[in-house]
């Protein structure tokens, strides 16, 4: 295609609210275009990657035994209601009415409706197991959308759900998709490792999360090099330490003027921090936004909260959960900010992690202002209303599996497989018959793939400072012919016949056709990131090119023949290492 005919808009300039390069990149070569905070476009070369990455999760899906369907985004709360989940979801649902005040919502995930289709068409054992799946939009109010495609408000994801009898089923169907997801993300050229994450708020008994790793990425990945253990930190077990021995000495208040900060009560009363208690206060809101309790969670003060774990021991979903406005609730309980211990609280609910019950003599706040106590005890002076590991694990800690210091690393969820088991088909009667006509629950299982943000991703991992360098299978073109001199008669000719013949054996190719100076060009051509790149110049008349690969450095004059068949046996051996039979066995 001539780039003089092609609608591309590239930007010299990086766009000021632009941070990461996926974000920067996608919106200087054009292919995606802001239409308002979170929700973007697709131009012509951005929908052709788009496309492409699409059609690779669809042959994997399909090949997998999946079928595809399109369901509506919008979606009635009626069924959200049967499961739940229509006060629960939280405020990134985005809801809508119609015009006779029905409730509807864009769908931020489709758990509800495949469940309700699969209940009205399946009765018998005989038409289990299914797999349903969608390339379909999704919509998720975020509190903060940014990063471009990582964190949008609209998007793009693969959805699928399969059905089955009982448990071996399930993870039968749970291991098919695990290995699909395996095979898609490597034809997508991506360096990923799958972690075992947290079920958070959809619930169920067991999930993965395919991380592509990435310095940029929102997930923290911790994983075992001496073990196969790999999770995310929000679901890694960070390990208590030994019981202490010690004798309990006799417990005493202090007088810490000032002091509201632990590290600032571990200085003064010259304590390591690991004698000491942190306190962080909580509140836990209703669906309604008013406050159901206040919660005092106690630890080890060299550690940090994973409240994630808080909210799963409170039963909560991570919304319900926010720091306490501390005036209000120190006048319910008691708590002094910055003073705040496990001594003399009431109306509030005191969770201790799981180490504190061994350790012996520690530092807590005394619900005094400028009052610390020293030498305290759990079951002596303190107890709780829930024992729970709820610390963050950090690097260096010990591998929850094996022992060995764990290592992190940062990524980017692209893709999540769960069990859900029998949590929606039981609250919305997803039952089946089996060969004796009894009614069963049948088991459920939910697969995502992030479609726009594993085109984000792809371009975290390939890039450098002059733009993007798209991996062959994901391309929007795989050739882009750069014309020197586009008025040249000669040159037009030469590049013509390249494209007609690289065309011929499968090759996508765009002409730079464009009367603009090489330099631009040049740039453009980096900056958009097409994987080879041919230039027709001076020596057009003796039929000779300069060839280069976007990845390299070098480039090498070639004649016409040689320059199109690298280029060709560069981009089909490409195509031919990720595609699926290459990767069948993952
Ligand atoms: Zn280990």
């Amino acid at each position: 295609m001539k780039m003089s005919k092609m609608y591309i808009r590239t930007l010299r300039e990086t766009p000021a609210e632009a941070v990461l390069p996926s974000h920067i990149y996608m919106l200087r070569t054009g292919m995606i275009r802001k239409l308002a905070s979170g929700i973007y476009g697709f131009m012509p070369l951005g929908k052709r990657v788009l496309s492409k990455v699409e059609n690779i999760v669809r042959e994997e899906m399909d090949l997998a035994g999946a079928q595809e369907i399109l369901m509506s985004a919008l979606q009635p709360a009626e069924l959200w209601e049967e499961s739940g989940r229509w006060n629960a979801y939280g405020p990134e649902m985005w809801r809508v009415h119609d015009r006779n005040d029905r409730e509807f919502c864009l769908g931020p995930t489709h758990e509800e409706i495949f469940t309700d289709i699969i209940r009205n068409g399946v009765s018998s054992y005989r038409q289990l197991p299914v797999n349903l799946y969608q390339i379909q939009t999704k919509y998720r109010d975020e509190a903060r959308p940014r990063f471009g495609l990582m964190r949008s408000r609209e998007f793009i994801m693969k959805d699928a759900y399969s059905f089955d009898r009982d448990e071996e089923g399930l993870e039968a169907s749970y291991q098919n998709m695990y290995h699909a997801y395996s095979r898609v993300f490597t034809r997508c050229g991506l360096v990923f490792r799958p972690v075992e994450a947290d079920n958070g708020a959809i619930g169920g008994s067991a999930s993965h999360e395919f991380t592509a790793l990435a310095d940029n990425g929102e997930s923290s990945i911790v994983y075992c090099e001496s073990c196969d253990m790999a999770a995310t930190d929000e679901r890694a077990e960070c390990v208590d330490a030994k019981p202490d021995g010690a004798e309990m000495l006799p417990l005493e208040m202090k007088e810490t003027p000032g002091t509201k900060t632990i590290e600032a009560v571990a200085d003064y009363l010259h304590l390591d921090l690991k004698q000491t208690i942190k306190a962080l206060l909580y509140e836990v809101y209703n669906d309604d936004g008013s406050v159901k309790e206040y919660v005092a969670a106690f630890l080890r003060g060299d550690h940090e909260a994973n409240e994630v774990k808080l909210c799963n021991a409170l039963g909560i979903p991570e919304h319900a959960l926010a720091f306490a406005d501390e005036e209000k609730m120190a006048a319910v309980t008691g708590c002094v900010g910055g003073f705040t211990g496990p001594v003399g609280l009431k109306n509030c609910r005191i969770i201790v992690d799981s180490e504190l019950p061994g350790m012996k003599n520690l530092c807590a706040g005394a619900n005094q202002a400028d009052h610390h106590y020293i030498n305290m005890n759990y079951g002596r002076d303190y107890t709780a209303d829930m024992v729970v590991n709820f610390k963050m694990i950090k690097e260096g800690d010990p591998c929850p599996v094996c022992g060995a210091p764990v290592k992190m690393t940062r990524g980017i969820e692209v893709g999540q497989v769960f069990k859900l088991g029998t949590k929606y088909s039981s609250a919305m009667k997803a039952v089946y018959k089996d060969e004796n006509m009894q009614e069963h629950e049948m088991l459920m299982g939910c697969y995502g793939i992030g479609v726009t943000r594993t085109m984000a991703a792809i371009v975290e991992q390939n890039h450098d400072e002059d733009g993007i360098i798209w991996p062959v299978a994901v391309a929007p073109y795989h050739v882009i012919i750069t014309v020197m001199k586009a008025k040249d008669a000669v040159q037009m000719e030469l590049a013509e016949k390249i494209e007609a013949e690289l065309a011929g054996r499968g090759v996508e190719v765009m002409l730079d056709d464009r009367d603009e100076r090489p330099g631009v060009k040049f740039k453009d051509a980096d900056l958009i990131g097409i994987p080879v790149r041919i230039t027709v110049g001076r020596r057009a008349g003796e039929g000779v090119v300069e060839y280069k690969l976007r990845k390299d450095a070098d480039k090498v004059e070639l004649s016409v023949e040689e320059a199109v068949s690298a280029a060709a046996d560069f981009v089909l051996g490409e195509l031919k290492a990720h595609s699926h039979e290459a990767v069948a066995d993952l």
